[in-house]
């Protein structure tokens, strides 16, 4: 699902960082403005799998980050 955000950022609302309130995603926010989006218009189902697909994501990146950024600077010097 691609959204435009206030800033001008254009990209999947599940690439957006699950902000989380009492170990629950409650909204997602945008990694350039900070924009906190509660996505009060999708209902309750579709809202809480969106999250669900955040939070998988954010711990990806999280994981891939750590990857490359320690191995890529050994390897190149
Ligand atoms: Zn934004």
């Amino acid at each position: 699902m691609r959204e435009a955000c206030y800033c001008g950022r254009v990209g999947e609302v599940e690439d957006r960082e699950p902000v989380l309130r009492a170990s629950r995603t409650e909204a997602l926010r945008c990694p350039r403005c900070g924009h906190l989006d509660p996505l009060p218009y999708l209902d309750t189902d579709a809202r809480l799998e969106l999250f669900e697909e955040a939070e998988r994501r954010s711990l990806e990146r999280l994981t891939e980050g750590a990857g490359t950024g320690r191995g890529g600077d050994r390897a190149v010097w």
